[in-house]
């Protein structure tokens, strides 16, 4: 899943601002920045505010973006003539880019797609040809990077080793920068972002009107920008802490209603912190209460644990394909009751 934020433009989240002056500071090398990170902290908004530093007409003392300027106001408009920002079809509303038929193809018709097109990747190399409009530099924005499949990234190439004078690139990436194609990551100046400070994502959370920001938080590995999605989809913190006891009630009326993506991205993490608990470490999503609910750890429960997250994890991979529709959340639940039974002791066991 790839997670942006909605429009923040000129400025990064706050537990950004430190790589923003670090990536302003060093990029004078550089004509391409590969700015890496987990999806949930941000990189796509960060990638944003380093365009806009770059185009700002009066950049602030930090070198950052004023945010009031011409540039800065087409910037956030998505309408700036230097900037050309390429997300697949899927993120375009969610990058705040207008969602356009292609090529005269409604594509309300069909699912849109969630990879880089080759032809979006030529569109921004002519892009690069064209002089810039407003001043000396332009930009090209990709997002995210791991969605360049082998020929695009080849079509970049020469690009990147020789830009046109003025044109600077900045890809985000939500994966490590050693699952990149070598090609592309090779050519870039990296800037990795960390996972944000608790205190400043809670207090973030707590901004954004989300309660139980420690809860959701946990739930999405520390990132808060997963967190958001999360609850604006639905799924609160309450949902969150109740899940442990409706599984071992088997009780899936409750979930019903929670796509099954989502589904069983948590009973993979239910998975994986009951792993965890049986050989005695601390839960990573979920409360430490929850999970000694059932008893000690017992580590004859990893043989079940262990079957249960290979069959998850072949779920997930094709978790959005439509054949899932006829996976009814009933039989998940019935399964993962069933496995926290045969797990035993270190699981709860009620009936
Ligand atoms: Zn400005």
């Amino acid at each position: 899943m790839v997670v942006l934020t909605e429009r923040e433009t000129c400025r990064p989240l706050p537990w950004l601002e430190a790589a923003l002056q670090q990536a302003l500071n060093g990029a004078h090398h550089s004509h391409a920045l590969l700015v890496h990170g987990p999806s949930g902290t941000g990189s796509f908004g960060f990638a944003l505010a380093l365009a806009a530093a770059w185009l700002c007409e009066q950049p602030s003392a930090d070198q950052t973006a004023c945010g009031h300027c011409t540039s800065c106001r087409l910037l956030a408009a998505r309408t700036h003539p230097d900037l050309h920002l390429i997300v697949p079809e899927a993120l375009r509303a969610e990058a705040g880019l207008p969602v356009e038929a292609q090529d005269g193809e409604d594509v309300r018709k069909r699912k849109p797609s969630r990879e880089i097109r080759v032809e979006q990747i030529r569109a921004a190399l002519d892009f690069c040809t064209l002089t810039a409009s407003r001043g000396r530099t332009k930009v090209v924005l990709i997002h995210p990077a791991e969605q360049i499949n082998a020929i695009g990234a080849n079509a970049l190439l020469k690009t990147l080793e020789e830009p046109p004078a003025g044109v600077r690139f900045v890809f985000s990436c939500g994966v490590s920068p050693e699952s990149l194609l070598p090609t592309l990551r090779s050519r870039c100046q990296l800037q990795r972002l960390p996972l944000p400070d608790r205190a400043l994502a809670l207090a973030w959370l707590l901004d954004q009107g989300v309660k139980e920001g420690d809860v959701v938080l946990d739930a999405s590995g520390g990132e808060p920008l997963r967190a958001l999605a999360m609850v604006r989809s639905g799924l609160d913190g309450a949902a969150w802490r109740a899940l442990p006891d409706r599984l071992a009630r088997g009780d899936a009326t409750a979930l019903a209603d929670w796509p099954l993506p989502v589904l069983i991205d948590a009973l993979q993490k239910y998975c994986h912190d009951h792993m965890l608990h049986a050989i005695g470490c601390a839960p990573r999503y979920f409360s430490a209460t929850a999970l000694s609910q059932g008893g000690p750890p017992v580590r004859s429960a990893l043989m079940a644990l262990t079957r249960w997250a290979i069959e998850l994890r072949e779920l997930a991979q094709d978790a959005e394909h439509p054949w899932h529709a006829a996976l009814s959340c009933e039989a998940l639940v019935s399964h993962a009751q069933g496995v926290l039974r045969e797990a035993g002791g270190s699981i709860h066991s009620r009936p």
